[in-house]
């Protein structure tokens, strides 16, 4: 897998739609699942915010890179990632 492409996506609790655009008005920063790939996750719709965002190259997304940094400097947060 390529894993530098995996990007993390997020919904809050309580709704389905899924988010992967950090700079989304939506983007769910407590309360969330989240789900980490390389395609898109078959559980729910795609926010049309992040979708727009995408298809004029502003989306600001995480990858899997700045998900283990970010767990390095916290450990113990968050569910474990295996790619
Ligand atoms: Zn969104």
């Amino acid at each position: 897998m390529a894993w530098f492409l995996v990007k993390e996506y997020r919904r809050k609790r309580g709704t389905n739609t899924w988010h992967w655009c950090q700079n989304c008005p939506d983007w769910p920063t407590e309360d969330y699942d989240h789900w980490l790939g390389t395609g898109r996750p078959q559980d729910g719709p795609l926010d049309q915010v992040c979708a727009q965002n995408e298809k004029s190259n502003s989306c600001v997304f995480k990858t899997m890179d700045d998900v283990l940094k970010k767990q390095k400097k916290l450990p113990g947060t968050g569910r474990p990632v295996s790619p």
